[in-house]
């Protein structure tokens, strides 16, 4: 028999959600229920400073009222021992070394730009930093694909892919703040919650070539991935809050009926096919009936 389907939902609690984040939390749980399986919601509050406690009440009001039943799992805040033991095991590794590079400096000395931004160019593993007195780790890439050797990974919608875990250069792993980066806990996490398939947008496809290599180095076990569109608005750029996305908190609030919300973001979903090839980077327009613009 093969293993139950198990699918999560892990929105940051540092601002509402809205129509982008409703679909994300739709395709995971009718990934999930389809197959029979299970749906996680995992609040990821590892970010303590912009994180509000009192939204993961609203986060599970709002997908009770889309009609999208969930099992929660521990918050990323009460698992920062489990990312720590993680990052030690990349240490002794010899595969994390010390950054006190500030972003700008990183902006300004960076040559290459990669999906998420300027590529780290390398500075402090050529040169480490002479004090290294609250340094940010991060991981030296070219090594650590290295050891793990050729990796693949399968996207339910894409199809198979070679590993390209130098996407987005040497990655941040532990954080002066936050604390582990966001590679590392969603790498641990779905491990560790078990999630067999993991689904989020397009926009985090690269992130999952780091996230493979973190699962080899770690010896956690692969999922299969499905990245899905993202809700375009009107504006034609990607929903956004800062952008004026209606919450969904609001629309709960104003009466608006969930389900049948839910079902006309599932009628507008072009991602019914399993390998939507060609369209995969293709948004999902959506008409103004669903009224994205507050
Ligand atoms: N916490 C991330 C977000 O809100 C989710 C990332 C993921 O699904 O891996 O964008």
């Amino acid at each position: 028999m093969n293993a139950p389907i198990v699918t999560r939902f892990a929105p940051s609690p540092n601002g509402p959600l809205h129509l982008g984040h409703a679909y994300a939390a739709i395709v995971a749980h009718d990934r999930a229920m389809q197959a029979g399986g299970r749906f996680l919601l995992r609040i990821e509050d590892i970010d303590g400073a912009r994180s509000r406690a009192e939204l993961a009440d609203e986060f599970r009001a709002d997908l009770a009222w889309l009609g999208l039943s969930f099992e929660e799992v521990p918050a990323q805040s009460t698992r920062i021992a489990s990312y720590r033991e993680a990052a030690n095991n990349l240490r002794a590794m010899g595969l994390l070394y010390p950054c006190r590079c500030t972003r700008a400096e990183v902006a300004a000395a960076a040559t290459l730009h990669g999906p998420d931004g300027p590529i780290y160019p390398g500075t402090c593993l050529r040169n480490p930093p002479l004090s290294a007195a609250d340094p940010v780790w991060r991981l030296d890439v070219e090594q650590a694909a290295e050891l793990a050797g050729p990796l693949t990974w399968f996207d339910e919608r894409r199809g198979p892919q070679s590993a390209r875990p130098q996407v987005l250069g040497d990655v941040v792993i532990w954080r002066r703040d936050a604390p582990a980066s966001y590679h590392l806990a969603a790498t641990v996490d779905d491990a560790e919650d078990g999630v067999t398939v993991v689904t989020r947008g397009v926009d985090l496809f690269a992130a999952t070539h780091v996230h493979r290599l973190l699962q080899v180095l770690l010896g956690l076990p692969e999922p299969r991935w499905h990245h899905h569109p993202l809700l375009i608005g009107p504006d034609g750029r990607k929903l956004a809050k800062r952008r004026g996305a209606p919450s969904l908190a609001d629309r709960r609030r104003a009466g608006e009926d969930g389900r049948a919300l839910a079902e006309a973001l599932r009628a507008a979903s072009i991602d019914t096919a399993p390998f939507a090839m060609g369209r995969f980077d293709a948004g999902i327009s959506l008409s103004d009936s669903l009224n994205l613009s507050a």
